[in-house]
């Protein structure tokens, strides 16, 4: 269904500092870029709600219909740590601290990541790249900026000339409204202030010593690529040199993605993103979540509640819920009465949802169901207003427990309409793993197990002694574990 051919999105873009029309390149498809984690260390509370919230556009642009490529990179080489230490990119200084291999640092922490999105029902990108399959991309990116005079080489390795590009009539700052006076005035040179023409020329390529693990040839000798420029190298290459949007945290303004417009322009002459999408910042009891200050909690520890901030456990259902009651502009707070809050709130809309089966039609509707829908959609269209979304379900959620108490009516094609636009934006478009659908396979598993103890039965009264083990073994394999007592055959998953 193509919902967006009648629709009217609006998304807020960081480069005008407006909500605009959305209008993609390519009538009925959509490019979209995000940058993914830096895999050196697991994903915090944190991270997951900036992928959270692009989880949701996704599904959003799905719901309308769109033809979406969505890219999110994952991070595997290149990222300088926060003491600028040439020697070690994060991952370098990870894998000392482990005693592992740094391209072990990045497969541990790729798992992990992967099996967080999915304990969170996240939906997979149609393309995941990743920096180190693309280091002759990137490679040859440089090489453009140097010949086109935007880049210069110095001691093997390669920075991009700032002041040049703005020579050239160019505006570095232009997402961050920064100035490059001010930036002059405040950059603390952190990769080696000789290297460099002038302080806030950034890195393309960094020269690295023998002693640096992950390194590579380049026409510069060995070395690594800059963080910034594999996002222009893997945007572009598989959105290409203009596309719709690009998103990340708002911490990722600047410099990363400043530096993703200067490369871009630099190499493509122009820009290569229509709309810039920034998500808030989570915060937990007041203070933004980071790994460095020691305020975060891992998603793991909140599900299984192992942790000293939370008195209890939360599913990734009330997790999600819990975000997305926030709009991905607004700074959230989590804290144990948040939490819990939210689970309040989670039960309820499960319970209208429980109760949508039972309703009893009635010639006439007394509520109107179109007019609530349409509210839903403006609600969505308007920049992903989530919070607003969810107070609409609730809005459906009391039109439900009416109907049910018999004080107002809907018509069977009303409660078809009720029914389709609820678990459409609930579980489509909000991404709430269907309990009912996990329960039911829970009722299937049993049912499965029940007729194979059924089958042991009738071999064991037959003598069939092999073929009664067999089940019993093929079972036990599978996690799921026979006890034989005097009332019968019972069973552990
Ligand atoms: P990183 O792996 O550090 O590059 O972070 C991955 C993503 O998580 C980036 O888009 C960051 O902006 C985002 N992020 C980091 N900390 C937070 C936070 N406390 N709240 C929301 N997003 C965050
Ligand atoms: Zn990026």
């Amino acid at each position: 269904m193509q919902i967006y051919k009648n629709n009217s999105l609006h998304l807020y873009n960081t480069t005008s500092g407006k909500k605009e029309l959305f209008s993609p390149i390519s009538d009925g498809n959509v490019g979209m870029y995000v940058c993914g984690p830096t895999v050196y260390s697991n994903v915090h509370l944190g991270n997951v709600r900036t992928f959270m919230s692009f989880d949701v556009i996704y599904r959003y642009l799905l719901h309308l219909g769109y033809n979406v490529r969505y890219v999110r990179n994952i991070t595997d080489a290149g990222h300088l740590t926060d003491d600028g230490d040439v020697e070690n990119d994060r991952f370098v200084k990870q894998s000392k601290l482990e005693k592992l291999e740094p391209m072990e640092i990045v497969q541990k922490y790729t798992v992990d990541f992967h099996k967080v999105l999915q304990e969170f029902n996240f939906l997979e990108p149609t393309i995941e790249p990743t920096a180190t399959g693309h280091i002759i991309e990137q490679i040859e990116l440089t090489q453009k900026m140097i010949a086109d005079g935007f880049a210069y080489e110095s001691n093997g390795s390669v920075y991009f000339n700032v002041l040049e590009y703005n020579k050239k009539g160019m505006n570095y700052g232009e997402l961050s409204n920064r100035n490059v006076e001010e930036l002059f005035a405040n950059t603390r040179d952190l990769d080696g202030q000789s290297e460099k023409k002038n302080p806030q020329d950034f890195a393309l390529w960094k020269n690295a010593s023998p002693a640096h693990i992950m390194r590579w040839n380049s026409p510069w000798g060995a070395g690594f690529p800059g963080w910034h420029l594999e996002c222009t190298a893997m945007s572009t290459k598989y959105l290409g040199e203009n596309f719709d949007i690009h998103g990340g945290g708002m911490d990722l303004k600047f410099p990363h993605h400043e530096c993703e417009i200067a490369q871009a322009k630099a190499s493509f002459g122009h820009s290569p993103v229509n709309y810039w999408m920034h998500t808030n910042m989570l915060t937990m009891n007041g203070l933004r979540m980071s790994k460095s200050t020691g305020n975060y909690v891992l998603p793991m520890e909140l599900i299984g509640g192992n942790n000293p901030f939370f008195e209890k456990s939360f599913s990734a259902n009330v997790i999600r819920f819990c975000f997305l009651q926030a709009h991905y502009r607004s700074v959230l707070d989590i804290s144990n009465d948040a939490m819990v809050a939210a689970e309040k709130g989670f039960n309820r809309l499960m319970e209208g949802i429980a109760l949508l089966d039972k309703l009893v039609a009635s010639s006439t509707s007394t509520l109107s169901i179109q007019n609530w829908k349409e509210q839903c959609y403006k609600a969505m269209n308007d920049d992903f207003n989530t919070p607003i979304l969810i107070a609409n379900l609730f809005e459906g959620v009391k039109y439900i427990n009416l109907v049910n108490d018999k004080k107002e009516t809907l018509t069977v094609d009303d409660i078809a309409i009720l029914k389709e636009t609820l678990n459409a934006f609930v579980f489509d478009v909000l991404g709430i793993k269907n309990v009912k659908s996990s329960s039911n396979n829970t009722d299937k598993l049993t049912g499965v197990v029940e007729m194979l103890i059924t089958m042991r039965d009738e071999a064991r009264a037959n003598k069939n002694w092999a073929l009664s083990d067999e089940i019993r073994d093929k079972l036990a394999a599978t996690g799921v574990i026979l006890k034989d007592g005097k009332d019968g055959t019972s069973f552990s998953i």
